[in-house]
């Protein structure tokens, strides 16, 4: 039977969205890259696009397709234009919409009539101004900075919204406040920021110092509280969980947590996280529950239950949900961090989760509560200043009622929900594509 929700013991599964890898190839050789087949010009052929299309056709929600690469723009606009066409029929009864995150460096007038055409929501990755923007480099180390500028400019003048992904590492772990200001007056409509991990080919790189990243998500809230004019997605989740602790922590559910179903360039299905990818292909095969072009997607996912590494990831869930009072805010973390980070899927606190998770739901509650936030009483004890500090904010930054479950959420599928945050376009509407 086709199904697309799912029951385990704590948490409930679906898969609302799908990741398509349209190729393996990235123009750009950012230093914290993961990706280890970035430089391989794999491409997805359009039988993988059918296949999925033809999965996923009865599906009885709508489903958020997210293109992502390597650099997507990279398998260049003609055969991208066919990989998306077989979805077309769906998306005109409104049950796909298409997303993309890309670096900004490829992006032209033909790329943003097909992103109007066909309705994309875009996240564009940058990781600040110039000077914290270090990482993002080209293949001859050469900063891509002026050419995803170039980028930007062009969504711009298209008047295609977008979002922000931005990864703090060292290289701007110390400018909150230059980062708040250049991303509040860039135009984009949200950020998603993301603490550099170790995973893939970053590996062994990029640990930051815990007091370090305490400092980052203290200045920037402080930033962001000062002046709120675009949505942050970190602080969205965090005061939308603690609104919903304070008000009636007994009574909350439970998201239905996404089960990702990534499938890469070459139909290959891999579950939970789209990370994986970037395990050598001799090893990941033990990740791979099936391909697309031999099986329906449903199916595949079902079957996923009873891989090792899916039978891991449930059993590190049932750990964190007995373990930790931040369960119902994280969802027991991300199977990638746990395997790159421990070497095991069945485990709970990893570096990321300390950084992502516990120092940023604990700095936003510093706002407004006197002591540490060690017990969730302590936050629901402080409920009436929270609401106060909920209270002094634009509507249109009023936290909504997200978890961080979906931390994979692309900052496009953010940006698209976000009408009520004004783009001023002024700056841009005369000048020519
Ligand atoms: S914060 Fe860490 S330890 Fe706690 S539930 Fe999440 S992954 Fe598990």
């Amino acid at each position: 039977m086709a199904y697309f929700e799912f029951d385990n013991t704590h948490s409930k599964f679906c898969f609302r969205h799908i990741v398509l890898q349209p190729t393996t190839l990235c123009n750009l050789d950012c230093d914290y890259c993961y990706l280890t087949d970035r430089h391989e010009p794999n491409k997805m052929s359009v039988g993988v696009a059918e296949a999925v299309v033809a999965s996923i056709k009865d599906a009885p929600h709508p489903i958020t397709i997210l293109w992502h690469g390597g650099e997507p723009l990279a398998c260049g606009i003609e055969h991208f234009r066919k990989l998306v066409e077989p979805f077309e029929q769906l998306r005109l009864a409104g049950k796909i919409n298409h997303n993309i995150q890309i670096n900004g460096t490829m992006i032209s007038p033909d790329w943003c009539r097909l992103f109007r055409e066909k309705g994309f929501r875009v996240g564009l990755s940058i990781d600040g101004p110039e000077g914290c923007n270090v990482n993002r480099v080209n293949r001859a180390n050469m900063p891509a900075w002026d050419r995803i500028m170039k980028g930007v400019g062009l969504l711009k003048i298209n008047r295609i919204p977008f979002g922000i992904i931005a990864v703090v590492s060292e290289a701007n772990i110390d400018c909150a406040e230059p980062l708040y200001e250049f991303f509040s007056s860039l135009g984009c409509r949200s950020v998603c920021v993301n603490i550099v991990e170790s995973e893939g080919l970053n590996k062994e790189k990029n640990h930051l110092r815990e007091k370090d990243v305490r400092r980052f998500w203290s200045e920037l809230f402080d930033e962001w509280r000062a002046n709120p004019v675009i949505r942050i997605r970190e602080f969205d989740n965090a005061l939308g969980w603690l609104k919903r602790v304070s008000d009636d922590f007994e009574q909350h559910e439970y998201f239905a947590r996404d089960l990702w179903p990534t499938i890469a360039w070459n139909g290959d299905v891999l579950m939970l996280s789209p990370e994986f990818l970037s395990i050598p292909q001799e090893k990941r095969d033990e990740f791979v529950t099936g391909n697309i072009l031999n099986k329906p997607l449903t199916e595949i996912v079902e079957d996923s239950f009873s891989a090792k590494y899916v039978k891991d990831y449930f059993a590190g869930i049932k750990k964190c949900a007995s373990e930790c009072m931040y369960f119902s805010y994280c969802g027991g973390g991300q199977a990638s961090n746990k395997y790159f980070e421990l070497n095991q899927i069945n485990a709970t606190e990893t570096e990321e989760c300390r950084n992502t998770r516990k120092l940023l739901v604990n700095t936003v509650a510093g706002a407004f509560t006197s002591g540490k936030l060690d017990s969730i009483d302590a936050a629901k004890s402080a409920s009436v200043n929270l609401n106060k500090l909920i209270c002094s904010l634009p509507e249109n930054m009023q936290p909504r009622n997200y978890s961080c479950f979906d931390r994979h959420q692309p900052e496009a599928v953010l940006t698209a929900d976000e009408d009520s945050t004004q783009v001023d376009w002024s700056d841009w509407s005369d000048k020519e594509s």
